[in-house]
Order: C-alpha cells, then sequence, then structure tokens
C-alpha cells in the first residue's frame, strides 16, 4: 500500500524506492514509524564469503539486486546476465533455450520455497513473513555476470564475473541451471572436488551464528548430480542481507529489527 506524504505535514512519509537502485525511506527519527508498506531495493555486492564460505575453494565478488517489499510480501533477488561469448557452433534454438533454462526453470526452482520471517518491534503486528522469489534475468548492460555458452557436452561453472554454460545443459530437466544459479549468488559446491577427502561449508545467519556442514552431502542441488532439493542454509544470506537493509539509514533504520529463513 503505498502511502501519500501530505505537503507540509510533519508526520512520517513513505517514500517509494527510486529508479535505478537509490534507496529511500522512513526517516530513523520519524516520530510514528511507517511499518509494512515500504519498498527497498538494493545492489548487493559483496565477497561471496561474507555468507558462505567453503575449504575447497576460494569464494570471489558475487553481485545482484534485492527488493524488500514489506506491502508486497516479498524478497526479491534478482541476477542480470549478459551473454559474453557464444561459440558459432550453437544454434539460435539452442541459446535460446539455455537462456529460458536459466530465466525460467532455474528461477522459478529456487522461488518460493522458504520466507523470510521480519521482526519489527517497533510495529503492530510485530512480525510478517516475505516470500523468497528469484529472478535471473538476461540485460545487454548493467549485467551482475557474463555468460559464456559452449556447444558442449562439458562442465558447466561460475567463476569470478563469468559463467560457463553448455547447449546440452538442457538435458538433465534444468538441473544444471538450478545448480549454477545458485554459485551465482554466492553458494559453494557440497561435493567432494577431485582428490579431497575432507572438508567443510560454512553458512553465516543474521543472527552472527554459523551452520556448519561436513562435506559430502548427499541430498541436495548443490552437492549431487539430478537432486533437486534445496535446503533452507541455501537462503540464509537472503536473511543476512534484508536485516543489514531494513536496519540501515537506507531502510528502516530500526536496529532492533531481525530478519530469519523460515
Ligand atoms: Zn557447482
Amino acid at each position: 500500500m503505498a502511502v501519500t506524504p501530505t505537503p507540509g505535514a510533519l508526520g512520517p512519509t513513505s517514500t517509494p524506492a527510486q529508479a535505478g537502485g537509490a534507496n529511500a525511506g522512513a526517516p530513523a527519527n520519524a516520530v510514528t514509524p511507517c511499518c509494512w508498506c515500504d519498498t527497498f531495493v538494493k545492489k548487493v555486492s559483496e565477497h561471496g564469503s561474507i555468507w558462505v564460505l567453503s575449504t575447497q575453494h576460494t569464494n570471489f565478488p558475487i553481485k545482484f539486486t534485492m527488493t524488500v517489499d514489506l506491502a508486497g510480501n516479498e524478497v526479491v533477488i534478482e541476477v542480470k546476465f549478459k551473454w559474453n561469448t557464444v561459440y558459432a557452433a550453437v544454434t539460435a534454438a539452442q541459446k535460446a533455450a539455455v537462456q529460458t533454462g536459466m530465466t525460467s526453470i532455474a528461477a522459478s526452482a529456487w522461488s518460493g520455497k522458504y520466507g523470510v520471517k521480519v521482526v519489527d518491534p517497533a510495529c503492530t503486528p510485530p512480525t510478517k513473513t516475505l516470500a523468497i522469489r528469484f529472478v535471473a534475468s538476461f540485460v545487454t548492460s548493467g549485467e551482475d555476470i557474463l555468460v559464456d555458452l559452449l556447444p558442449g557436452p562439458g562442465t558447466s561453472s561460475v567463476g569470478l564475473g563469468l559463467m560457463t554454460l553448455h547447449a546440452t545443459d538442457t538435458v538433465d530437466a534444468g538441473y544444471v541451471f538450478i545448480h549454477e544459479f545458485g554459485h551465482t549468488f554466492g553458494l559453494d559446491d557440497e561435493y567432494f572436488y577431485p582428490g579431497n577427502t575432507t572438508g567443510s561449508v560454512a553458512y553465516k545467519r543474521a543472527n552472527g551464528t554459523t551452520t556448519t556442514i561436513t562435506l559430502p552431502q548427499n541430498d541436495n542441488v548443490m552437492s549431487t548430480y539430478g537432486d533437486m532439493n534445496l535446503k533452507p542454509r541455501f537462503f540464509y544470506f537472503v536473511e543476512i542481507e534484508a536485516q543489514k537493509l531494513l536496519r540501515s539509514g537506507a531502510g528502516l533504520g530500526r536496529a532492533a529489527i531481525t530478519c530469519e529463513i523460515v
């Protein structure tokens, strides 16, 4: 619900998020806080290790756009892809199928599985749970990550600013797209890399704790080929970033706000 500021009034105002990623919201010293009415947008650019830390490899910088829509009851995580090198042997139909694999299959597989419970003691009611929706879009500028597309078959991957996909990735019901999409927002593999016999992945949480799992796992999309299961820990980065945004001056500016994956 949009709140229209009254000219000259001293009461709280609600300013919609501005296009281009700038944020605006009720000032921290508002007399009455605006509750469950604002939308905040943030371009997140962080080193992946602030959310997930693997003993198997070095994390790299991660970029995405997060929208926290308190009135619309959702958090949207959008990763923007841009085609980089598409090999000549890849047909237009194959390229289109891979793009659909990311924008449709992968994005919907990650959406609607878990929510973010927001607690804001300044509000009545103090609690609201937001759905988490993922968007994978292809852009021609302002991308978060570049995409190379090879004919395949081959091993697809995500590294520093670059995702490598293969036209043959369409053969397994979208598993590769769903797995690789997870890497674009900072998740690590939960299977052993060749030669490894020990290892772990640590997932940080918004409340300051860390959940560490021992490798290898065998029951989820980041561990096992063909397994589409998504674990709550894969979404902890959303609670961290949503809480950081809502507590900050670019959000509601209230330090008592907490966010938790549910
Ligand atoms: Zn992987």
